[in-house]
């Protein structure tokens, strides 16, 4: 062997070690980030990075029930039309292709594999140079589309092996993040579910750093609501008002379930002040929403509201989380006892 084969072959293996050592990386940073979303957005950015393209997007099931994998929110560089809906049927043959045959394709490859053009018309859309599978355990998870590249050269091998390696990481954060999503969060109404607020507020208490207010918030007459219009039409309600919520809060707030139509809110870093003006903003919002009921030849304009029993943390007075609640509880009752609609502060 010459030492031109050896160079060759040497900066061959440099360029290997160079591309493990940066998908050790992106695992480990996928893998430390349960965030469903920020989850995607640093998938689609690593793609990009690596492959060098100036757009890319990714199709994924919005829910674990969902029969279609539709692009989300989170894409890069991509203009879609907002009138056309992107989604790929779970059971059309370009999922299958892919299932089965999991690579990186370009148009030109998938068009040769897939029979049904409709399938891939979502795509050709967005005119992709590249679509790259998501396969974790056998599932396809979701699908990546890269759009035009930086320099004006096609994929090689080399580079579609590395960007397939990271997709397989990206279906294992995906699988991760969904999971983590899932049992945390109340499906209905996409709050926090009770055992998080317990964890955090035991963690707090812990800490005991910086202050913190608890709300608790109740739905006024509900059970009426239900038994005029139907339990789904609450349902419907349920996620307005628990919208409003999260739409309310800051990232280092928490919202959660509470029980059936009973919120509670932990706010970080405030004062009574701007608790009872959060609290108050938030009364405002959902009294002003409007609900139109029209089923079985019944039209109805419908509204609600919410009370709120505020309650500051108090070491003295909150050993555990329990009697934080246990006071917030009670000047809910007080606001309820008030006439409802109305936010009321533990004494
Ligand atoms: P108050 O003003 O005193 O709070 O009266 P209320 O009728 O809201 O109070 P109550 O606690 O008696 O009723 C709560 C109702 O919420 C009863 C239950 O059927 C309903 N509920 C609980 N969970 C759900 C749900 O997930 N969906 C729907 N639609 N209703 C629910
Ligand atoms: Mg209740
Ligand atoms: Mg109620």
């Amino acid at each position: 062997m010459n030492s031109l084969d050896k160079s060759d072959i040497a900066e061959k293996y440099e360029s290997r070690i160079n591309d493990l050592e940066s998908l050790l990386e992106i695992s480990k940073s996928l893998s430390s980030n349960l965030h469903y979303s920020s989850v995607l957005d640093s998938i689609l950015l690593t793609c990009m990075g690596r492959a060098r393209v100036l757009k890319a997007g990714l199709f994924i099931k919005s829910d674990i029930n969902s029969k279609e994998f539709t692009l989300h929110r989170n894409y890069e560089g991509f203009n879609p039309d907002r009138k056309i809906k992107y989604s790929i049927k779970e059971d059309s043959g370009l999922v299958k292709t892919l299932r089965t045959n999991p690579a990186c394709y370009t148009m030109p490859e998938l068009l040769n594999k897939v029979t049904n053009i409709a399938d891939i018309k979502p795509f050709a859309i967005l005119e992709p140079t590249l679509v790259v599978p998501l396969i974790n355990r056998g599932n396809l998870q979701g699908i990546i589309v890269l759009g035009e590249r930086i320099i004006n050269e096609p994929f090689i091998e080399d580079e579609k092996d590395f960007l397939l390696n990271v997709a397989g990481m990206a279906a294992i954060a995906i699988d991760n993040a969904f999971l983590f999503e899932v049992s945390t969060t109340d499906m209905m109404t996409k709050l926090k579910l009770k055992h998080v607020l317990f964890q955090r507020l035991q963690k707090e208490f812990e800490r005991n750093e910086g202050s913190l207010f608890l709300l608790m918030m109740d739905i006024d007459h509900f059970k009426k609501l239900n038994d005029s219009y139907g339990h789904s039409f609450g349902d419907v309600v349920l996620i307005e008002v628990a919208s409003v919520l999260i739409g309310s809060l800051r990232l280092q707030d928490l919202a959660s379930r509470y029980g059936g139509e009973e919120f509670v809110i932990v706010l970080k870093n405030t004062n009574l002040k701007d608790s009872f003006s959060i609290a108050e903003r938030i009364r405002m919002e959902i009294a002003s929403l409007e609900f139109d009921y029209n089923e079985d030849g019944k039209k109805d304009k419908v509204k609600v509201s919410i009370s709120t029993g505020i309650a500051m943390y108090n070491p003295n007075l909150d050993c555990v989380p329990e009697d934080l609640i246990k006071r917030a509880d009670s000047a809910l009752y007080t606001a309820k006892e008030n006439g409802r609609n109305r936010v009321e502060v533990a004494k």
